[in-house]
């Protein structure tokens, strides 16, 4: 259609990235989608969607193979906990992800692209600053000196500074968001690569009232937690302001692990007991920080967490009744 606007999703076979497609379809764009595959829970709304490995310079030549009004770049090799901070992925993560940022970019300069949008991630703050659970600064500023805990943070933060640069030298306009926590109905819910939102509501949902679940460490770490429409509404704001950030894209509505899992048990109406048990970690505190979204966009999340996990929990009690028939 003359005049209609296109976007170019990587990543659209995932969570956010297949939740993005929907978005942008729904305000009118013609939307390519790309991933090694399609969505897990639904079928795509992308007018096209393209089978492939962002790894490779030739694929992303061919994806980008027009001026895109909006490239949203989500691909990435990531999980939660369980996949990132056990070591045993370091080197896939790194080379993976860095791979698809370098690739996607170097296509898009090569397509006179402007507008391009980057998933970062909250894992990017120094371990230094989230020692106390109570008190967590992830203030934009305080991502330097850098001294993330994991390497899937120091991709990210390595593939900001590429953006950053690109922007700098080709006259690029990008849009760097750190993302925290990121959760929803058709987001991974099992199979290791699941956040601790869907991971809990799993856990509850399986267990018979009065039995008891599993939590990694002593359930005192603190997180926020964003729902999914609340993310995308940021990413969308962010792509289309006058701002580069990188801004956090989070909740500031911090809980402890133990509460969260006390939030989806009286979702529920059950009640269990908990058994802290060893396990993948990460830092021990973290929250958003929304001071430089509201002052750069007017806008910031709101949403309370209980509404967004009530939604996801839910989707996850209908995945377990579909996956025992
Ligand atoms: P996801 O794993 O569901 O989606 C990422 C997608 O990238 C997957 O569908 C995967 O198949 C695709 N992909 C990986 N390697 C690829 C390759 N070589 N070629 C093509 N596609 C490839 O993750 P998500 O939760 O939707 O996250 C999207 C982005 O947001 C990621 O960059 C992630 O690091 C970032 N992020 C997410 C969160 C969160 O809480 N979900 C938090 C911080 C940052």
């Amino acid at each position: 259609m003359q005049g209609q606007k296109r976007a170019l999703v990587c990543g659209a076979g995932g969570f956010i990235g297949s939740h993005l497609v929907n978005r942008l379809k729904g305000e009118g764009f013609w939307v390519r989608g790309v991933d090694l595959k399609y969505p897990e829970f639904s079928g795509t709304t992308a007018d096209d969607f393209v089978i492939g490995d962002l790894r490779d310079p030739h694929v992303c030549r061919d994806v980008v193979d027009r001026r895109f009004d909006e490239v949203y770049q989500l691909a990435a090799d990531m999980g939660g906990a369980g996949f990132v901070f056990t070591g045993e992925n370091d080197s896939a993560i790194m080379h993976n992800s860095a791979s698809i940022n370098l690739n996607v970019l170097e296509a898009c300069r090569g397509r006179n692209t402007r507008r391009i949008f980057y998933s970062s991630s909250a894992c990017i703050y120094p371990l230094y600053n989230q020692l106390d659970p109570d008190n967590p600064k992830c203030s934009e500023d305080s991502a330097y000196p850098a001294a993330p805990d994991s390497d899937y943070g120091w991709e990210k933060l390595f593939s900001e500074r590429l953006y950053l640069a690109y922007q700098r030298n080709n006259g690029m306009e990008v849009h760097i968001a750190r993302y925290h926590n990121i959760f929803g109905p058709e987001g991974t819910w099992t199979g290791g690569r699941e956040k601790s939102p869907a991971a809990m509501c799993r856990k509850v949902a399986q267990t018979p009232d009065g039995g008891e679940i599993e939590v990694w460490g002593d359930g005192k770490q603190t997180r926020s937690f964003l729902y999914i429409d609340e993310c995308l509404e940021g990413s969308t704001r962010l792509m289309r302001s006058g701002f580069s950030g990188p801004v956090n894209i989070g909740s500031e509505e911090m809980v402890t692990i133990d509460q969260l899992a006390g939030l989806a048990m009286s979702i529920a109406g059950k009640k269990l007991s908990i058994r802290h048990v060893p396990g993948p970690l990460g830092v021990r505190g973290r929250n958003s920080d929304n001071k430089m979204i509201w002052e750069k966009l007017g806008w910031r999340p709101s949403q309370p967490l209980r509404k967004g996990l009530e939604i996801t929990y839910r989707w996850i009690e209908e995945q377990l009744a579909q996956a025992k028939k």
